[in-house]
C-alpha cells in the first residue's frame, strides 16, 4: 500500500478548518487514491476543540484517513509533512493597526516557517490562507532557509473563483465555458480580476461585457465579496475558502494549464522578484509556472502596479519591524 500523505492543518478548530478537514479526509485534496495523515496544529486553548472535530473525523471511518494527531507544537505538527495549510492567523480587529497586525502574525509565521524548515519533508508544500495571506507567506518562507523558496504559496484560488462565478452569472454561460482567467496581485482589496486575458466560449471576455461593469461592479465585486457574505450570513465565508485550498492543492500535486496563485515572483511583469504576488500559472511536474507572454493593457498595468506596490510597502513593514 501506498505511504499516507502527511497533511498539516494550523487553526485546526477555526471555521475554515472544519470545512476543510473532511475533504481532504475524503481523498479531494490529493486524490481518491492517495491515502492522508492529518495533523491539527492548533493554540493550546484550542486543542479541546480540534480533538472535538477528530472524533467527527473519525466517525466518517474515512477509507483513506490513516491517523490523526492533534498538537500545540509547530515541531511536532510539521515532523515529515508533506502539505501544509497554515490557515491560523491573527485577524485585523477593529482599531488594530497595520504594524501591529503584522507584528502578531510574524509571532505566528516567523516560528511555523522555522519549524517547517527544520522538521518537515523534502517535497513540502505550504499554502498560506490565513491573512495577510502573501506576506504571512513570505515571513514563513524567509524562516525557512533551506526549503525551496517556490513552496511556499498564498491562496488567491477563491478570488479566482469568485470571479469565474460573477463571469458565468453575468454572461449565461457555466463556468466550464470560461478559460484564462487571472486574478494579479495581492489577496486583499487592491486585487486585479483580469478579463482581458480570460476567454469565454474561445473570445475575450473583457470584449463581451461593457466596460462599466467591469471597473464598477465586476473587480468590486469579486473584491469585496468576503464582506458581502460576512454581511449576508453572520460570519465568514469558511467552506468556498476551504474549497479553494483544495482546488489550489489539488492542481499544484496534479498540474492545470491555467489558474491564479501568489507564488514568489522571478520577476515577470514587472513584480519585483521574491515577493509573492498572484500571477496567471500553470502546474507542471508539481511545480507553478508563471505564464509567459501575456500583453498587458494600460488598464490591467495600472491595477497589477497598485496591488503589487501595496504587496512592496507590506515587505518593507515586516523588514523594518525585524521579521523577516
Ligand atoms: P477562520 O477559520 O474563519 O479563518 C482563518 C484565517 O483564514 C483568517 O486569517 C482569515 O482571514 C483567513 N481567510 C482567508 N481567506 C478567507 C476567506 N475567503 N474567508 C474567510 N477567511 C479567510 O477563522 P477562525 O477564527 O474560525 O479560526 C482560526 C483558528 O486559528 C482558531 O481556532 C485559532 O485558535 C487558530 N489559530 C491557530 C494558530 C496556530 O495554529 N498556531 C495561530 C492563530 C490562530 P480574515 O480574518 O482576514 O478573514
Amino acid at each position: 500500500a501506498q505511504t499516507p500523505v502527511k497533511v498539516t492543518v494550523t487553526g485546526a478548530a477555526g471555521q475554515i478548518g472544519y470545512a476543510l478537514l473532511f475533504r481532504i479526509a475524503s481523498g479531494q485534496l490529493l486524490g481518491a487514491d492517495v491515502p492522508v495523515k492529518l495533523s491539527l496544529l492548533e493554540v493550546p486553548q484550542a486543542v479541546k476543540a480540534a480533538e472535538g472535530t477528530a472524533m467527527e473525523l473519525d466517525d466518517c471511518a474515512f477509507p483513506l484517513l490513516s491517523g490523526i494527531e492533534i498538537t500545540d507544537d509547530p515541531n511536532v505538527a510539521f515532523a515529515g509533512a508533506n502539505v501544509a495549510l497554515l490557515v491560523g492567523a491573527m485577524p485585523r480587529k477593529a482599531g488594530m493597526e497595520r504594524g501591529d497586525l503584522l507584528e502578531a502574525n510574524g509571532g505566528i509565521f516567523g516560528p511555523q516557517g522555522k519549524a517547517i524548515n527544520d522538521n518537515a519533508a523534502d517535497d513540502i508544500r505550504v499554502l498560506v490562507v490565513g491573512n495577510p495571506a502573501n506576506t504571512n507567506a513570505l515571513i514563513a518562507q524567509q524562516h525557512a532557509p533551506d526549503v525551496p523558496a517556490e513552496r511556499f504559496t498564498a491562496m488567491t484560488r477563491l478570488d479566482h473563483n469568485r470571479a469565474l462565478s460573477q463571469l458565468a452569472a453575468k454572461l449565461q454561460v457555466p463556468v466550464t465555458e470560461i478559460k484564462k482567467m487571472t486574478i494579479w496581485g495581492n489577496h486583499s482589496a487592491t486585487q486585479y480580476p483580469d478579463l482581458f486575458h480570460a476567454e469565454v466560449g474561445g473570445k475575450i471576455a473583457a470584449e463581451q461585457v461593457d466596460e462599466a461593469w467591469l471597473r464598477d461592479t465586476f473587480i468590486p465585486t469579486v473584491a469585496k465579496r468576503g464582506a458581502a457574505i460576512i454581511e449576508a450570513r453572520g460570519a465568514s465565508s469558511a467552506a468556498s475558502a476551504a474549497n479553494a485550498a483544495i482546488d489550489h492543492v489539488f492542481d499544484w500535486v496534479n498540474g492545470t494549464e491555467w489558474t491564479s496563485a501568489a507564488i514568489p515572483s522571478d520577476g515577470s511583469y514587472g513584480v519585483p522578484e521574491g515577493i509573492i504576488s498572484s500571477f496567471p500559472v500553470a502546474s507542471r511536474g508539481g511545480r507553478w509556472e508563471i505564464i509567459q507572454g501575456l500583453e498587458i493593457d494600460a488598464f490591467s498595468r495600472e491595477r497589477i502596479d497598485a496591488s503589487v506596490r501595496e504587496l512592496v510597502e507590506e515587505r518593507d513593514a515586516v523588514r523594518a519591524l525585524g521579521l523577516i
